[in-house]
């Protein structure tokens, strides 16, 4: 993100409302390298921050007024232009369409007490690809909640922000979602994954240097959304709970690898079972994957990739054609790995290659979707950058 760029959000704020504001931030969408549905049992994940982000231009109000406006919001009816809320009537799943993020991140904020927020003026505008499972929507939380904490001097760490911004998807927009995306936004460096513990959010930063040992991670949007989706991550999370509850323990997180096969043997419901072995066996796949991280063995991370495909192929049920075809085509193009990230049931897929092959594999996924009459995919490579901070 340039200070050009930076400039150019704090001058459209400035057209909007009538004065410079007071500070501009942004915080990144991210894609998650392995790790995926443990976010919610307690478990492991390992996300990197895009260099794509949501920039916030914001300045305080003292008359409980929020105004927000997006640079990307669509022109239907109720969706361009300067959206109008009153800071004390917020009211959560009151559906408010693209506002109730930001304006969700003000009534978290004061409903955890910090009732010095008495309004703002917010222009957003952001690179993060929408609706792709790239948390589009935790980039404008936490951008929104960060410019809110500096601007009111409310003192809350990263993690902290990443809390409440989640509090304010869960209750306000009314999304179900892990800490995961949030935290990832709020907490990830430059050059580094996020190994994150979800049950403390205990962060430990890897060093994620692909140029150095010759290797790219690509994501490929596959720009499709299955309506399946939104139903069918409910389920999944009752089927973990169901299982966790089977088991006699409190999250998933709390069967250890070594006693999956023993855990299995004590569910009858194969759904739950498939849940449970998902789970616990990504969970063992981050340990794995940080373990090979730190030996300086990348490469071996490609197979892990693809079994983390495969369990959530296979046992979660949430892939789609589009998303098997981006792991099957990459494979025979010659990637070391490769699997659905995210939610799943269309968004996003990550590819590990080598960097002198990255073109010829994305090339490879290209041509197969073309060839089965897809939507052509955008494919770009995942560069670990930094996460939340100010700009100007
Ligand atoms: P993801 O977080 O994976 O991109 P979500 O469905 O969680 O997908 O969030 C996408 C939603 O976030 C959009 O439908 C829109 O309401 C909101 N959103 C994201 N970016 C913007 C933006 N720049 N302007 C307005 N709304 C946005
Ligand atoms: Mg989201």
């Amino acid at each position: 993100m340039s200070a050009a760029a930076a400039e150019k959000v704090a001058a459209q704020f400035q057209e909007l409302y009538g004065t410079a504001p007071e500070g501009v931030w942004a915080a990144p969408g991210r894609v998650n390298l392995i790790g995926e549905y443990t976010d919610f049992n307690d478990g492991f994940v390992m996300p990197l921050a895009l260099p794509h982000t949501a920039v916030a231009a914001v300045s305080r109000r003292t008359d409980g007024v929020l105004r927000v406006h997006s640079a990307e919001a669509g022109t239907g009816p109720g969706q361009g232009g300067v959206v109008h809320l009153d800071v004390t009537s917020l009211t959560p799943g009151a559906g408010t369409g693209w506002a109730a993020y930001p304006a969700g991140v003000v009534w978290a904020l004061r409903d955890a007490g910090h009732t010095a927020v008495t309004g703002a003026d917010i222009h957003l505008s952001s690179t993060v690809p929408t609706g792709a499972g790239l948390s589009s929507s935790a980039a404008l939380e936490v951008v929104t909640a960060l410019a809110l904490d500096d601007l009111y001097g409310l003192g809350l760490t990263a993690p902290g922000i990443a809390v409440l911004a989640q509090r304010a998807e869960n209750a306000f927009v009314g999304v179900p979602c892990g800490v995961m995306d949030q935290m990832a936004s709020a907490c990830c460096t430059d050059g580094h994954l996020l190994h994150l513990d979800t049950r403390d959010l205990t962060c430990r930063q890897v060093p994620f240097d692909l140029d150095a040992h010759g290797l790219r991670l690509l994501v490929v949007d596959t720009r499709v959304k299955h309506a399946l989706g939104d139903g069918a991550y409910a389920e999944r999370r009752a089927g973990c709970e169901a299982g966790a509850r089977a088991l006699g323990v409190r999250t998933l997180r709390e069967v250890a690898y070594e006693e999956l096969p023993d855990a299995l043997e004590r569910l009858a419901d194969p759904t739950v079972r498939a849940c449970v072995r998902h789970v616990v066996s990504d969970n063992h796949r981050v340990a794995r994957t940080m373990a090979l991280l730190d030996a300086g063995d990348v490469r071996a991370v490609g197979p892990v990739l693809d079994e983390g495909h495969v369990s959530l192929r296979d046992d979660l049920r949430v892939s789609c054609p589009e998303l098997d075809l981006v792991v099957s085509a990459a494979g025979a193009a010659g990637a070391l790995g490769a699997r659905m990230t995210g939610g799943g049931f269309g968004g996003s897929a990550v590819v590990l290659v080598e960097a002198d092959a990255a073109d010829a594999v994305a090339a490879a996924v290209e041509a197969a979707f073309a060839a089965a009459g897809y939507p052509a995919p955008r494919i770009f490579p995942a560069v670990a950058s930094e996460g939340a901070r100010r700009l100007l």
